[in-house]
């Protein structure tokens, strides 16, 4: 497993953001974009645009699936690393799945109750997870700023 110094060395050149961090009456809740509203109750526009002024790829992860395709994209586009943000119990579930993916990535953890607090991981991996949630957008900052 390559170690955090490392995968930030590579400069990172993808930034995956979580559906469920979209508020609820977000139009884009769904989709894979977000047009950065600065809206308070959303911490994506914020990690988006913290994103696309390093020049990554920023894109939503809106169902499992569609984590299973971005990865594989990655893989095969050749991109030297990713940063994602998930929750923790996300993370420990899918460790595998990643590992397999072959593409570097740092994973950071988001603040609030998960779909995993409240039993609805069948709903969110579908993308119909009704809550919304924060990212921890300090960390994502701090984080970005130890790229080279
Ligand atoms: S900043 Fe938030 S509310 Fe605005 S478009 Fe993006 S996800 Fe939706």
């Amino acid at each position: 497993m390559d170690s955090f110094r490392s995968i930030l060395d590579r400069e990172p050149s993808v930034l995956l953001l979580p559906y469920c961090a979209k508020p609820t009456d977000c139009d884009l809740r769904n989709s894979k974009g977000c047009r950065m509203c600065d809206r308070d109750d959303c911490t994506v526009g914020r990690a988006w645009r913290a994103g696309t002024r390093r020049g990554m790829r920023v894109a939503t992860i809106v169902s499992f699936e569609d984590l299973l395709a971005e990865l594989t994209c990655m893989k095969k586009d050749g991109e030297r690393a990713f940063i994602g943000c998930c929750c923790l119990p996300f993370f420990t579930k899918h460790a595998e799945d990643l590992e397999q993916a072959k593409v570097p990535g740092l994973l950071l953890d988001i603040h609030d109750v998960t779909c995993y607090d409240l039993d609805q991981v069948r709903d969110a991996y579908a993308g119909a997870f009704e809550r919304q949630t924060r990212l921890n957008v300090d960390l994502l900052d701090s984080v970005l700023g130890g790229v080279k």
